[in-house]
Order: C-alpha cells, then structure tokens, then sequence
C-alpha cells in the first residue's frame, strides 16, 4: 500500500511517500520554519537533485497544501493525483490513553489535545499537521501511530513514579516513554535477524541520537524503558540533561529565581552534551573537541557513554536473560566508538564484540564476538516504515 507518512513538530512537517510492504521510498523530503520566517520545503525523489522551494507558510494547512503540490510537480513530483495516496500515516509522541495505530476522528483529537501538556514541543505539530490533511484531502484515512504506544506494556512496578498515587490516578502522571516506534522497529527488527518469535526474546534497545532512549524488552513486549512522563529522563542527550536528582531543580531555581519554563527551557536545551561540552549538542562535534584535548567535552562524552553502560546493567538486571543489544539511531547506528565504549567492559554479563565486525560499521548487522552470550546488533532504525505498516494494517481492517 503506498502511503504517505508525516512526521509533524512545532514548526516543521518531515514527510516520506513509502509503499508499507516493499519499504520502497518514492520520495521524502522536509519542510521548515513553518510560521516563521524563512519558510521552505526541500523535496528528495531518488535519483534527482533535491527541489527546494522557499516560499512562507504561516500554518500547517499551508505546509500541507505546499507539500501537495510538490508530490503533484510535473517535473518534480511523485504522484499523478491525490488519490495515489491510499492513506496517511501521521507520527505522534504523546498518544495519553492511546497505546495502539488509530483511525483519526473527533474523539481522537480530543485525546491528542489532552496529550499536548505531555508533549507541549511536539503534539500540537502533529495536530496541525492531521488538520492540514484533512482539510485538504476530506475522507482519506488518516491513522496516528503513536510514540508511547510500544510502552504502554511497561507494568506499574516500572512505570509509575514513587510519589502519591493519586497523581497517578487524578492527573495520569506515569512514565510513558517515547521513541516507541523505534523501539518496537528494532525489536521486530531484531527477531528477524535471530530468525525468532519476538515473543521469545529478551533484548535492550538502544536508541541513540539527538534523543536518545534505551528500553527493556521482554518477550517481545517493553518492560522499562528511560524515558518518562516526557522525552527528558533518562540518558545525557544532545541538549537534554536526562536523570538528575529532582531537587536539582528546585535549588538551581530557588538560587536563580527561575520560573518552571526557565527550568524546562534549562533542562531541556541548554544541558546534555551541550550544557556539560559547552561547545555543541552534536555528537560527532564533541567527540572530534575532546580528541583535541577539551577537557568539558571529553567529560560529557564520559557521562553519555557511562550513563547508557548503568542503563545495560540495570536492564540486564531487571530482564534476568539478555538475548540481544541492538543499536539505532543516529549515534548507535554510525558510532562504532560509542558502541565499542558503551560495551567495553561488560564481558561479565555475557556481552562482548567484534572489533573487526564493529570497526567503521554501520549497516544492519551482527557484531558480537563469537562467545558472546548476548548478540549485538547495529539494526538502523525506520519508524516511517514502522508508521506505514502500522498504518496498512488498520486500513486493511476498517
Ligand atoms: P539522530 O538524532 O538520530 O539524527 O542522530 C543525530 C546524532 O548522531 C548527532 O549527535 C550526530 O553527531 C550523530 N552522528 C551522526 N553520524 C555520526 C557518525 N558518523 N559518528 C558519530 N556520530 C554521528
């Protein structure tokens, strides 16, 4: 089925026309700076040079109708006509009571805006972007295909907060997790690889980009995952700081006299990577910094790798049996020094590489050392695949 996937933010829409069986990519492209000033798309067909038009688009509707008549270009386009897509696939980080893909209606946005104070950054993009489809396209199907959906398994005993249980309850405050549909990718993905039932395996996934999460898969279903209520907990991220002692943050803004937006702004920003490196988010630019002697980003680079190493062991710990570690994202798909570092020195829980098969990889594949317990894996990461599919399988059932 030939579906269009759209993965929406505060600004920007980043689209790919994918047929959900093949995987074949017809196209994909990126629209940015939507209600700011500067607006443009840059639209990827395989084979052509990218086609990038600059043109304001004051709201997601207009970035919808833009991106329409670029899949319609004569010369540059992909489809013939609207009715070419047979459904849309919309991405969204917070689906709040939503845990499975679902046909979008009235009830379902309402949820989506319940799920915005979760995801302030990121849920309304994806409302915006369903609206603009709808407006434009009535009738099509439109199926939202959530990020917290692969966590909802997650029992209480790791997923709920040990503070009062009414704001469990009253306020719905619980670790939700993100990145799921990765998660569930790479999960999937890894079965095949192993040429095993899902649901016979026990693995920790490893997402590694400028977001970054780790999660504890058991028998195919997550058990505990980094992230929490939002994408902030957990691993050092590009700018986000991850775990910190709560009082962290009621101490930084009693002395500085910040207000809890300061605090989120601080914490999810101007910290990770960049707040300890002081010279960028980008995983890449600090390593090549701390090779160069800068001793604040050979500390940040410490605190990521050691910080998803603790997460190895606490998974290891918590799933009993370890079948597989497998690696995504920008960072754990590209790094083999992130990789051989997080690694390094795990043997005693049955975890070993390859050197050989880890140097300069970056393709799908195993790169465990031949007596290791654990297999490793790099297995890139394709949520818009993931989206498609998920999306496939709800249209073929209405
Ligand atoms: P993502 O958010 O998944 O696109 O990942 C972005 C992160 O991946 C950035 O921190 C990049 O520096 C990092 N990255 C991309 N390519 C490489 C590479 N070849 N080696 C190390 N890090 C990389």
């Amino acid at each position: 089925m030939d579906i269009l996937v759209l993965n929406s933010g505060s600004s920007s829409l980043k689209y790919q026309y994918i047929n959900s069986v093949s995987g074949k990519v017809y196209g994909k492209g990126l629209i940015e700076r939507i209600g700011i000033e500067g607006s443009n798309i840059e639209h990827k067909k395989p084979g052509s040079e990218p086609y990038v038009i600059e043109r304001y688009l004051p709201s997601h509707t207009e970035a919808v109708k833009l991106l329409f008549e670029v899949l319609l270009d004569k010369e540059h386009g992909i489809i013939n006509n609207l009715d070419d897509i047979q459904a849309i696939g919309h991405r969204v980080v917070h689906g709040a009571s939503i845990t499975e893909p679902t046909l979008v209606n009235d009830e379902v946005l309402e949820t989506l805006e319940f799920a915005k104070r979760f995801a302030p950054l990121h849920n309304p993009g994806a409302i915006a972007g369903i609206q603009g489809v709808e407006a434009l396209t009535p009738g099509k199907p439109n199926v939202i295909v959530v990020d917290t959906g692969f966590h909802s398994d997650i029992p209480q005993e790791n997923a709920l907060y040990a503070i009062p249980y009414k704001y469990y309850t009253e306020d719905k405050i619980k670790r939700y997790g993100a990145h799921g549909i990765s998660h569930k990718y790479v999960t999937l993905k890894t079965a095949e690889l192993m040429e095993k039932d899902p649901e016979e395996l026990n693995v920790i996934t490893v997402h590694l980009g400028n977001g970054a999460s780790i999660s504890a898969v058991k028998n195919g279903h997550c058990y505990d995952t980094s992230m929490g209520l939002t994408p902030l907990e957990g691993l050092v991220m590009g700018t986000r700081s991850g775990d910190l002692d709560p009082a962290v943050v009621f101490t930084i803004g009693k002395q500085h006299d910040l207000s809890y937006d300061q605090m989120d702004t601080l914490l999810n920003k101007e910290s990770g990577l960049l707040g300890v490196s002081g010279i960028s988010s980008d995983f890449r630019d600090v390593t090549e910094a701390a090779e160069a002697g800068n001793e604040r980003a050979q500390i940040a680079l410490d605190m990521f790798i050691n910080r998803v190493k603790k997460y190895i062991g606490a998974y290891s710990a918590l799933l009993g049996r370890v079948d597989a570690i497998s690696f995504a994202g920008g960072i754990g798909e590209n790094s083999d020094f992130a990789r051989a570092e997080i690694l390094k020195g795990l043997e005693n829980l049955g975890i070993s590489i390859d050197p050989a098969l880890n140097d300069g990889a970056r393709e799908e594949k195993e790169i465990s050392a031949k007596d290791s317990k654990v297999r490793v894996f790099i297995t890139p990461t394709n949520e818009e695949l993931m989206i498609a599919r998920e999306t496939q399988y709800i249209v073929e059932n209405l």
